[in-house]
């Protein structure tokens, strides 16, 4: 090869990688959608593609988490630790529960399915198990914590991590020279390993463009159309509720806090992308620690452990697309929702949000428990499954929009607690 045809060569992967990395995801978005459109199933040969992209972001969620946790918590006094999750929990349940208000209030103005007047069409439910409520905190404390890493569970995996970085904080300040020296090593080791991963997390998303055309592509191949037919009032009143929560709730927080929304989008815009594409908060995690770290200033003794946390059990886009779901299958099925039922759909939601898994489309199972707390069982056979296997149809569609936003409250609660705690670089918000 020339010299002429080797600079041409680079000339194209130069013009990649100089890109900004938002536009080229933005080019693989659009694009994806565009052609999954145009081609129609027909576009899923390009599968393997996106599915290599979650791949890779899966392959390093759970180093990140507990590299990460560990030196977070090794560097933050336990009692300061404990005034962190407080402040933490308050606002992932408050925010959450404003969360499935807004996505009733949206539900009773846009009327989703209302005069579908189903009749007792075919669909099959599916069986909902669900652990008690003693069991599921148990549960947080692994038996193995290794096994829990393995599996990629992630609270277990939060709580041996703080256990571990607390005992290494105190090791660390011990008068015994060989054990302080000792600790300070484990420490040093897990910082190093934690940038690692981070430094891990920025290849991958080198390939994030082309991931995204892919994914995207195959879902607008398979059901793209559908969302813009009968089922659009739905998706129109769930994005609706999404960007209320997004512009009026956490806008509003951010400016109380004195924080700018505006410089939060831009800090947030990577993980909030990728939550879209991928529909995984737990996936989209370490992109979402990067984007807190490097743009959003927050200190790793704070996002450590508040977004895993929340990837866990923060779903504001999930709550919002439940209670509008909810009210979608009622009015679909000709029942109204009494005042005390609609409460009934927040205490739930909130529930089932915290208990749905980080991953694409546990939504819509949680829906199921949600569904249930109203009298609306799923049963096979019954106008209510006929309901829900058509919001099932368009999952996809809902679950991008609720992911993202899923992953951006986490984010802002993260940046206030960072901010009430003076844990946040003012320099990245432009001030001083
Ligand atoms: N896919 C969502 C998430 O990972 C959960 C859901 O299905 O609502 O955040």
């Amino acid at each position: 090869m020339s010299l002429e045809e080797l600079k041409k060569r680079r000339g194209v992967f130069d013009w990649y990688f100089k890109t900004s990395l938002l536009i080229r995801i933005l080019i693989g978005l659009i694009l994806g959608a565009v052609i999954g459109l145009i081609v129609g199933p027909g576009i899923s040969w390009v599968k393997p593609f996106g599915d290599l992209f979650i791949r890779l972001l899966k392959m390093i969620v759970m180093p990140v988490v507990f590299f990460t946790l560990v030196v977070g918590s090794a560097s933050i006094s336990p009692a300061r630790l404990g005034r962190v999750g407080i402040k933490i929990i308050v606002y992932y349940l408050l925010t959450s529960a404003l969360a499935v208000a807004i996505g009733l209030i949206a539900g009773n103005i846009f009327h989703p399915g209302l005069g579908l007047a189903l009749g007792g069409g075919k669909a099959a439910g599916r069986v909902l198990k669900q652990p008690g409520i003693i069991d599921t905190l148990l549960n947080i404390v692994p038996k193995n914590p290794f096994g829990a890493l393995a599996k990629g569970a992630v609270l277990p995996t939060i709580f041996f991590a703080i256990f571990f970085g607390i005992g290494l904080s105190f090791l660390m300040i011990s008068k015994d020279k060989r054990i302080k020296e000792a600790a300070e090593s484990v420490f040093k080791f897990f910082d190093g390993a934690a940038e690692v991963m981070y430094k891990i997390v920025g290849w991958v998303l080198q390939y994030a463009p082309i991931g995204v055309f892919a994914l995207i592509a195959v879902v607008f191949g398979k059901q793209g159309a559908k969302a813009f037919g009968p089922l659009g009032m739905v998706t129109l009143t769930v994005y609706i509720g999404l960007a209320v929560q997004l512009f009026i709730v956490y806008g509003g927080l951010l400016s109380l806090y004195r924080m700018g929304f505006l410089k939060f989008l831009g800090g947030a815009k990577d993980a909030m992308l990728t939550a879209f594409v991928t529909r995984s908060s737990s996936g989209t995690l370490p992109v979402t620690m990067r984007n807190a770290e490097e743009n959003l200033g927050i200190s790793r003794s704070i996002f450590s452990f508040t977004l895993p946390l929340g990837a866990t059990i923060n779903m504001d886009g999930t709550a919002i697309y439940q209670g509008v779901c909810a009210l979608f299958v009622a009015f679909a099925v000709g029942m109204n929702l009494t005042f005390a039922q609609q409460l009934t759909v927040i205490l739930t939601a909130v529930l089932a949000s915290i208990g749905t898994a980080g991953v694409p489309g546990a939504g819509a199972i949680m829906l199921l428990l949600v569904l249930n707390s109203v009298g609306l069982p799923v049963e096979p056979g019954t106008p209510v499954a006929t309901a829900y296997a058509m919001i099932l149809g368009i999952d996809a569609i809902l679950d991008m929009g609720r992911t993202s936003l899923n992953v951006t409250g986490d984010l802002t609660g993260t940046s206030i607690v960072a901010k009430t705690e003076k844990e946040l670089d003012l320099t990245k918000w432009g001030k001083e």
